[in-house]
């Protein structure tokens, strides 16, 4: 680990249950993230994957980096590299869940990028998010998916050129959930309704794809946890696109009755998740948690830690509260929802 010296620190026990045992789980599949860090760091991205990885707590289940990268490395990742958080921007950029948007990418991949090979993973990776939000069954997609997956060529081949015009007619409407549409969602608003008693509704992570507009309209009173993270974007250009009032932003977390929170997306970024969870069960009745289901799809790089069912257990004993869990309605994007109930 020579080459990652100053750079990264070993994480030695649980961040979660504190338990020092673990065992490996996977790597981390290239991204724009693993792009960004090996550039950052000045080491190849493949051997930094391979010495970067997941492992799981042999008590908890967490599954979380065997190393970190220092503060410095990731202000540099967040504040100079990928400033804005890209899928919290396509909310607002419906252009780019457009057939001609998605072919003009393609055009540029096959024809201008050349051997620029950030650029065609750019393209590569441009194509593939919209893939993901469109709404159908069809086989298509995922062999499509796949080929943009694979560090080759085979994106050239006159096969994969007549399916991608063949998909590109089945862009409609994102699909619910989707990076174009984001949390925003009735179904899961009343799913939460249904199972929390709640007045007040905050949220903390990126304010633009979550359920503040929703709960507005539903008479709540709303609030937004602007809080200071090195592992996160700093949202302050996505707080004004989202249109949040100046009360309606909070820069710390106080004791409240009949409140709901939202962690949407973020858990996973923290290197001290516990702290935090011990912070949001203290100050609200009930609160939940999205996050990605780490055993569906591999921990991806810039993710400190990935959450399942069991982790989720031995969450609520440690800060007493209610659990119930949700695979359904997020099923489509294997995200797991956890929720947290006053005991
Ligand atoms: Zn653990």
């Amino acid at each position: 680990m020579k080459f990652l010296t100053g750079k990264t620190f070993k994480i030695k026990s649980c961040p979660i249950c504190g338990f020092t045992n673990n065992v490996f789980h996977s790597l981390s599949k290239k991204n724009l993230y693993s792009e960004k860090i090996s550039k950052i760091l000045n080491v190849n991205e493949n051997k930094m994957l391979s010495k970067i990885y997941n492992v799981k707590c042999k008590k908890c289940s967490l599954i979380y980096k065997n190393f970190w990268f220092k503060p410095k490395i990731i202000k540099i990742l967040f504040k100079k590299e990928i400033p804005l958080h890209p899928k919290g921007m396509d909310i607002f950029e419906k252009k780019k869940f457009e057939k001609k948007y998605f072919l003009n990418e393609f055009n540029n991949l096959i024809k201008f990028h050349k051997n620029n090979k950030e650029k065609i993973n750019k393209s590569k990776r441009v194509m593939g998010s919209i893939i993901s939000a469109i709404d159908s069954n069809s086989k298509t997609l995922k062999s499509c998916k796949k080929i943009l997956n694979k560090d080759n060529e085979d994106y050239k081949k006159k096969k994969f050129q007549k399916n991608i015009l063949k998909i590109s007619n089945l862009i409609k409407k994102p699909k619910r959930f989707s990076r174009f549409v984001g949390y925003n969602d009735r179904i899961l608003w009343n799913y939460l309704m249904k199972i929390t008693n709640f007045k007040i509704y905050g949220e903390v992570g990126c304010p633009s794809w979550g359920m503040l507009k929703i709960a507005k309209r539903n008479k709540k009173k709303i609030f937004f946890y602007d809080r200071k993270e090195n592992n996160f974007w700093n949202e302050k250009i996505l707080i004004k696109k989202s249109r949040l009032k100046k009360r309606e932003i909070v820069y710390s977390l106080d004791r409240k009755k009949n409140s709901l929170f939202g962690i949407i997306e973020y858990l996973d970024h923290l290197v001290r998740p516990l702290n935090f969870l011990n912070e949001v069960a203290y100050s609200n009745d009930s609160f939940f948690i999205l996050t990605e289901d780490p055993t569906k799809n591999n921990l991806p790089i810039q993710h400190f830690t990935g959450f399942q069912h069991t982790t989720f257990f031995h969450i609520a004993k440690k800060i007493n509260k209610l659990l119930i869990l949700n695979n359904k309605i997020l099923k489509s994007k294997n995200m797991i929802l956890a929720i947290f109930k006053k005991n």
